[in-house]
């Protein structure tokens, strides 16, 4: 462990590693420190799903943040699914980064109408119910929308490629080492470890759904919310070609969501969501998202599940991605459960800022980063929100 550093960066997923390679590439001395193994976090656990998207609709963030803002902030989340493009493509990782676009399924007749309105018959594309097929081997839904532009990879690969970018860089990762102080002064901020202590200019906090005791003031803004994916059996490929004709991402319109795709072999399928209002673990929460994928996939009623995992993700008050410092610590996190492209994206800007690089503004600097009075970092009141969230998804609201 080196005792000093020019920036130490707190969390080794895409957000930690991201800024990290900025800031080493411009010849700066950066050390990654990591609780776990890097990207144990949800990093290289996800769903490989890229969007465009971002929660909060352009009604809803120029009522918050103004036309002008808003309107950039939706552009941002266009700009991280590009980022992420051009940047396997320009290393060279070997991630299955694919085109793929998403079939977005209405799980009500009121996301369809909602789903119609946003239709722009380019980026968007309408598929209605009686078309779903070519789509989606499922009946369940009342049609849905292609984004054409959403994107998929093998997030562990592409965690990978970006890891092995980062070491050439000459940034030292140091796994199995959590930060658990950080201390500002002057001009500096000196983070203690069980190895050492390391004396730096710059701090980056990326640690998003694991944010824990190491700054309360993120832990307020921060909800951990665990997300749960099981996969299948190998299965034949006619079936695989049958429930997934056009090989895309798919996704649906319900609040408490349900994400699923062929996985990159195109061998079994993957499929994700949130199976209970409460956390499980990770082998009861499979039974019941296996249920889940049965009601859309009859087919697959007999097919074993084999693998099981689940992660946390960072929500916020606000369903928006926050970034920006608090005196010499940076921060990047609260992607809402969207965090390939953004945590990409935002961890890449934190780094330029690091450098004092101008390029590293973003719309997504909003001044406000929402706390709330009783939350302190135990999310006590997640069982009644995913209560009342699947209350409203019945009735499409
Ligand atoms: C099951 C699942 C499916 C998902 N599917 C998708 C998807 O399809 N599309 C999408 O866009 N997003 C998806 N996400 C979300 C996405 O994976 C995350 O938003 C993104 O990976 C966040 O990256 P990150 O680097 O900010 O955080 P993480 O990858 O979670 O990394 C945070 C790291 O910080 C470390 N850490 C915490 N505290 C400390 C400390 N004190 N010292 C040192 N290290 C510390 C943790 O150990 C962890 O490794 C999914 C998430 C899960 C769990």
């Amino acid at each position: 462990m080196p005792s000093s550093a020019d920036a130490v960066v707190v969390g080794s997923g895409y957000t930690g590693l991201h800024a990290a390679l900025r800031i080493a590439r411009a010849g700066r001395s950066v050390v990654v420190l990591e609780a776990g193994q890097p990207g144990q976090g949800c990093s290289t656990r996800n769903g490989g799903q890229l969007s465009t998207s971002i929660k909060p609709d352009l009604t809803t963030l120029t009522s918050r943040h103004g036309a002008e803002t808003a309107r950039a902030i939706l552009a941002e989340g266009v700009a991280s699914r590009a980022y992420v493009e051009d940047f396997v493509a320009q290393e060279g990782i070997d991630c299955n980064f694919r085109c793929s676009g998403r079939f977005h399924a209405a799980a009500h007749p009121r996301a369809w109408h909602k789903l119609c309105k946003i239709a722009d018959g380019t980026d968007i594309t309408l598929v209605p119910r009686e078309r779903q097929r070519a789509e989606l081997g499922t009946d369940f839904y009342h049609g849905g929308a292609i984004f054409h532009r959403h994107a998929s990879l093998d997030p562990a690969r592409y965690h990978a490629g970006l890891l092995d970018r980062v070491r050439a860089a000459g940034a030292l990762v140091v796994p199995e080492c959590p930060a658990t102080a950080l201390e500002e002064q002057g001009l500096g901020v000196t983070v203690r470890t069980p190895h050492g202590v390391i004396e730096t200019r710059n701090v980056v906090l990326a640690t998003n759904g694991y944010s824990g005791p190491l700054s309360r003031w993120h832990r307020r803004r921060i909800v951990p919310v665990g997300s749960y994916i099981i996969a299948t059996q190998e299965l034949s490929p006619d079936l695989v070609r049958r429930l997934f004709p056009t090989d895309r991402i798919a996704s649906d319109s319900r609040r408490v969501v349900y994400y699923y795709r062929a996985s990159p072999d195109g061998r079994r399928i993957l499929f994700g969501g949130r199976s209970s209002a409460g956390e499980l673990g990770a082998r009861v929460a499979a039974e019941r998202l296996r249920r889940q994928m049965v009601r859309l996939f009859p087919e697959l009623g007999t097919v074993r599940i084999t693998h099981s995992w689940m992660g946390y993700v960072g929500y916020t008050f606000d369903t928006l991605a926050h970034t920006g410092a608090r005196g010499r610590i940076h921060h990047a996190m609260g992607y809402c459960g969207s965090g390939v492209g953004m945590a990409s994206y935002l961890g890449m800007k934190a780094g330029l800022r690091v450098l004092g690089d101008g390029q590293g503004r973003t719309a997504l600097m909003t001044p406000r980063f929402p706390a709330h009075t009783l939350y302190r970092g135990d999310p006590w009141f997640l069982p009644a929100a995913v209560t009342a969230y699947r209350m409203l998804d019945r009735v499409g609201l």
